[in-house]
């Protein structure tokens, strides 16, 4: 999978692909992430890459011309799957989504700032809108960050446990049930015996039950899906 990362502020994005499972993925070549300044596009002679809106309003906008021209150069390099614009009022983003982009191969995604981007590159270019939550953030790039590391995961290869995303929360519709590790007992506070009898089948059900439960009381609303 490739992933083309659109931003006036690069550096924001360094940090989260740089460790952990994110690089890791990347040293297996299982995923490769570019990232280009969209400031390297402007043709503005002061380098802007926004503008005062129409209609006057506190806010700038980020202009039309440097976007459209990286994202015109990267689709003659490629064809991309999806052109995804990181925004507030974007569909709510779902595990299942981002099972579904995870089959894909190539992704491209914008990073807004400041009021937003310019409406005629959402009217043009952009092929899904998401929203990482109900709250509003200074710019794309975290957003970005957050898809791409709930994408990336999912990648064969990409865990060391090949079942373990499979197991997690929201796949199946439920939340993931509560784990232990060592030791069996801490202040008094015991492990739940069934984990510690090597009965896999009970250890299984126990599981389910309580995934289900959890998932009951906490998000009622998986299990209406
Ligand atoms: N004026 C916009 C609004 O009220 O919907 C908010 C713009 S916000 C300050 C700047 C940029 O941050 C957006 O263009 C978007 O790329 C990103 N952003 C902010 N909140 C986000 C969220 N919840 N999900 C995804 N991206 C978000």
């Amino acid at each position: 999978m490739r992933i083309d990362i659109l931003t006036v502020l690069p550096e924001l994005l360094n940090g989260p692909f740089s460790a952990s499972i994110l690089k890791r993925a990347q040293d297996k070549g299982l995923v490769e992430i570019h990232l280009h300044n969209i400031r390297d596009y402007s043709t503005d002679r002061h380098n802007n890459v926004d503008d005062y809106q129409y209609g006057g309003g506190a806010g700038m906008v980020m202009s039309i011309e440097p976007i459209v021209t990286l994202i015109e150069k990267l689709k003659t390099e490629r064809s991309y799957d999806e052109v995804i614009y990181l925004t507030p009022d974007g569909e709510m983003l779902e595990q299942k989504a981002c099972n579904e982009l995870s089959l894909k191969n190539n992704l491209m995604m914008l990073c807004g700032h400041y009021k937003g981007i310019d409406e005629r590159i959402r009217e043009h270019f952009i092929t899904k809108e998401v929203s990482i939550g109900s709250y509003v953030l200074s710019g794309g790039e975290l957003a970005a960050a957050v898809l791409s590391d709930a994408i990336i995961r999912l990648l064969p290869g990409v865990l060391n446990n090949e079942t373990s995303a499979l197991t997690d929360s929201f796949q199946d519709n439920l939340l993931s049930p509560p784990v232990y590790t060592r030791p069996p007992e801490f202040r008094g506070w015991k492990v739940p015996e069934v984990l510690l009898s090597g009965n896999f089948p009970k250890i299984e059900k126990w599981r389910e039950e309580q995934a289900l439960e959890r998932t009951k009381s906490r998000r009622p609303d998986l299990l209406d899906e």
